[in-house]
């Protein structure tokens, strides 16, 4: 936590009293809060910032999650999907990464943090519930860092336990900070896989301002993995330079320098790729970003990729790079075609209910369910 700068708290007035609200101001030191009429009200005091991006990413919003708490992630058009549920419970990170989707698709810049847990539990076991034949993957990553900010709000300490005794449900936690201290001595019963996603040094220093260094992340998940935490990978994004080849063959040496790949429960590639919109924010916010160098092109989902031949170019021979350590890896490709799926591995899912019970046969040979 101490690595990030905290600005401002705003404390929803909706939520004053809730306990998990009043645990997270015991930990906020001298930070200023200030009292809120929701979540507009916070928005419209960043919107006079120049960069209320940035100064989001300074300020805590502390709210109610009016919404839903567990969505399907939306995949992107006509691309594999692996029917993952989003847990929203932070929205938003204080990590910088140039490259960010949230930076244009998120209404409010504040790192959004809802605190009525009841609703969260109840939501999560009625999705749980409504087939009990089905194993769900659920995680906190896809909205922000699912770590961050844990040092202040625990939220480990009261997620992973609730999942440790489901019989059809699996937690990804996704980072890329070595924020694992709660983590450790929780009783987990292998129904949590904690994730780190991965880049080469030289992609965490220029384009990920404020992440852990791969280095530290690396030695983060040694620690979980000796505490028996079932362990993912996310290459993603892959940013393609001239020195790629190089570049992910040393990420690769180092991951199994510190993991045992026996317990690496998946492994997603994914290519750098965004939509339009996307590229002016980037622009004004790193203007020293290497990122928008390469050369890229909109797909029929809309979003800029690489070249489908830089693609499936950099997928090949990072399976092959990861096999060569652990050939037994379950490997996927994130929003990406059958055509390309085929041409990476020589085969790919029938569609999206096949590629989710490929995942629910490979959860089962990490960790007992009951299905
Ligand atoms: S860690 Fe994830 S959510 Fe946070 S800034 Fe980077 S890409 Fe965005």
């Amino acid at each position: 936590m101490a690595r990030y700068e905290l600005r401002r708290i705003f404390l929803d007035r909706g939520v004053v009293g809730n306990p998990v609200a009043d645990g997270i101001l015991s930990k906020a030191g001298g930070i200023p809060v200030t009292m809120v009429n929701g979540i507009q009200e916070a928005t419209r005091r960043l919107s006079s910032f120049e960069d209320s991006i940035g100064e989001g990413k300074h300020s805590l919003l502390i709210t109610r999650q009016k919404g839903e708490f567990v969505k399907k992630c939306p995949g992107t058009h006509n691309r594999i999907c692996c029917r993952y549920y989003i847990i929203n419970l932070v929205v938003n990170c204080p990590i910088d990464c140039s490259y960010c989707i949230l930076q244009g698709y998120l209404n409010n810049p504040a790192i959004t943090i809802y605190v009525n847990i009841d609703d969260l539990f109840a939501q999560m076991e009625e999705k749980l519930s409504s087939n009990s034949g089905r194993i769900f993957r659920l995680g906190t990553g896809e909205l922000g860092d699912s770590l961050a900010f844990d040092e202040m709000t625990h939220f480990s300490t009261i997620m992973v336990p609730f999942f440790s005794n489901k019989e059809n449900g699996i937690f990804e936690l996704k980072t890329k900070t070595e924020e694992v201290g709660n983590l450790l001595d929780l009783d987990h019963r292998g129904k949590t896989v904690i994730s780190w996603s991965v880049n080469p040094e030289k992609v965490v220093e220029e384009e990920e301002l404020n992440a852990s260094t791969l280095a530290r992340r690396l030695d983060a998940a040694r620690k979980c993995q000796q505490r028996g935490y079932h362990i993912g990978l996310h290459f993603d994004p892959l940013i393609y330079c001239p020195e790629w080849e190089r570049d992910y063959r040393e990420v690769i040496e180092k991951v199994f320098e510190k993991i045992d790949g026996k317990g690496i429960i998946w492994v997603s590639l994914g290519g750098f790729r965004f939509p339009p919109y996307l590229k002016p924010i980037i622009g004004n916010r790193f203007p020293a970003s290497k990122i928008l160098l390469g050369e890229l092109f909109p797909g029929n989902d809309g979003k800029l990729r690489y070249l489908k031949s830089i693609r499936v170019g950099m997928y090949r021979e990072i399976v092959r790079w990861l096999r060569e350590y652990e050939p037994s890896l379950f490997i996927y490709l994130c929003m990406e075609s059958r055509e390309v799926w085929e041409k990476v591995f020589g085969w790919s899912p029938k569609d999206n209910k096949a590629l989710d019970n490929l995942f629910a046969h490979r959860v089962r040979s990490f960790t007992p369910m009951s299905q």
